[in-house]
């Protein structure tokens, strides 16, 4: 007999019928009650088992982990907590799990120890619902841009061009690492043999290769892995994640504002309709997370209230010059993590101004735009005022820079001039530069950190928490 997902038993729709459920026991109270969880749900069927039925040797088998699958008559429950249960009429262990050495006990884990056992941890309650809410979100992010005229272009991993990723990148060769390469008359290594026959990095960003499609197909995005050396363990970076990245050809820079703001409340609203058991159960945990700190860290809003916030404000837009004068002028805080005040035009921010101007000053996501042209990058299109470039990054609440976009530099002469200021070979980007010298137009897009989103849906606060294998300095176990 074919078996039934649990979500489906818990509709009830397969009342005082024989079912066959399959699933992962989370619990075997009183030897009575197994609470079977298939990964369908958060929610676990309660299984009642009549104990004289069944062998004893059976049921020490029934351990929290084990495989199982039960047959049985699907009932109304008379206890609380659930609607529905499985009146069990046959118990077959399909895969055992040692009480003693499985990892994973009935109990709450610290995420330190989850996240050494990365490859297990997805069989608990909060990881389930991420790892659940984190493939609704990156099927709402498909599903926003195909809805809306976008096409998905799939850009390169295995990249030729190192102008975006100074320091950041991680190099890819095909010879052996014990100093046999080929190397040049200076010593250094002849690349030119190598299997492209030229250095190659894994990609940091799919972003000039998706400005040469918009350039025909008008609108597109990629969403794919990206990788950078990042030399800081910060709870917001990763060695390897997940990008999403669409462009836009004739769209400006207020356009591709439009556009960010609409798809992260697109893809929020949606997640919000379709996981709403596991964003309940999140917004649980964090309460009760909440309820351990002192009344002043505590947070005003809880998740739900903090995702609906989100979807009813506009997001404040302020330039980066407003944004300097405002920190400028804000006195240094009591609390500690914003005392870190900036004083000259022209810095870039650190994190605590971002969190500064959006927790403190702003209260709601904000857009900051037209930042100073030397701490951005040389893509981007220079302001009449020749100091600005028509950059844009989204700070959100609790996370600080979700999104970083731009209007392109679209002018042929004054692209090349920038490249040659930051000594960027014109050379090595010759296909980039044709997008310019070839039916050039105005186009803007932005990368959104796909994990920073699910950080923000989730309400946990560090990023490994929200990608099933992260990858940090020292960490790849898996
Ligand atoms: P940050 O200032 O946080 O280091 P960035 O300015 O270097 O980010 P961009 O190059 O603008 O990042 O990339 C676009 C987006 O990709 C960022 O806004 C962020 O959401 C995400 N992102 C960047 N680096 C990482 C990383 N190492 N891990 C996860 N997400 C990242
Ligand atoms: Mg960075
Ligand atoms: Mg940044
Ligand atoms: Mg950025």
């Amino acid at each position: 007999m074919k078996h039934i997902k649990v979500n489906d038993l818990l509709n009830g729709s397969n009342l005082l019928q024989e079912v066959t459920a399959k699933g992962w026991v989370r619990s075997f109270r009183n030897n009575q009650f197994i609470a079977l969880n298939d990964g369908s749900t958060i929610n676990n069927i309660q299984c009642v088992v009549d104990l004289d039925k069944f062998p004893a040797d059976l049921l020490k088998k029934v351990t929290t982990g084990s495989a199982i699958a039960v047959k049985g008559t699907l009932v109304e429950s008379q206890g609380a907590g659930q609607k529905f249960e499985i009146q069990v009429n046959n118990l077959e262990v399909l895969g055992e799990s040692d009480p003693e050495k499985y990892p994973i006990q009935p109990k709450k884990h610290s995420l330190e120890f989850l996240r050494e056992n990365a490859h297990l941890r997805v069989r608990t309650n909060a990881f389930g619902a991420i790892m659940r809410v984190r493939s609704v979100l990156s099927f709402a992010v498909h599903k926003y841009f195909q809805e809306n005229g976008f096409y998905y272009v799939n850009t390169p991993i295995i990249t030729g061009s190192d102008a975006e990723g100074a320091g950041e990148m991680f190099q890819v060769t095909s010879f052996p690492l014990d100093g046999s390469a080929p190397k040049n008359e200076d010593g250094t290594i002849n690349y030119k043999e190598d299997f492209f026959g030229k250095q190659t990095n894994l990609t940091v960003s799919g972003q000039l290769e998706a400005e040469t499609y918009a350039m025909a197909l008008g609108q597109v995005y990629t969403f794919g892995p990206t990788f950078r050396a990042e030399n800081s363990n910060t709870s917001r970076h990763l060695a390897e994640f997940w990008m999403i990245e669409p462009e836009v050809a004739f769209n400006d820079l207020d356009a591709n504002m439009d556009l960010a703001e609409d798809f992260i409340k697109s893809v929020i609203k949606y997640t919000l309709e379709k996981c709403e058991d596991d964003l309940n159960f999140l917004d649980q945990r964090l309460k009760d997370e909440e309820k351990n700190k002192p009344q002043a860290e505590r947070s005003e809003m809880s998740l739900i209230e903090k995702l609906n916030f989100v979807l009813e404000n506009n997001f404040k837009r302020v330039s980066y010059t407003e944004a300097i004068d405002i920190l400028k002028a804000s006195k240094p805080n009591k609390n500690k993590k914003f005392q870190y005040l900036i004083d000259e035009w022209g810095a870039d921010l650190q994190s605590e101004h971002e969190r500064f101007l959006v927790e403190k000053h702003f209260k709601c996501p904000v857009i900051l735009f037209d930042y100073p042209a030397k701490i951005k990058a040389f893509y981007m299109r220079l302001n009449e005022d020749g100091k600005t470039v028509r950059a844009m990054d989204i700070l959100f609440p609790g996370i600080g820079e979700i999104v970083g976009g731009s209007q392109r530099e679209e002018r042929y002469d004054v692209l090349v001039e920038k490249m040659k200021a930051l000594d960027i070979s014109e050379e090595e980007l010759w296909w980039y530069l044709d997008t310019r010298k070839f039916g050039s137009a105005v186009h803007s897009g932005f990368g959104l950190g796909f994990e920073r989103l699910v950080l923000f849906v989730t309400g946990m606060t560090n990023i490994r928490d929200v990608i099933p294998f992260p990858r940090t300095p020292q960490n790849a176990e898996f």
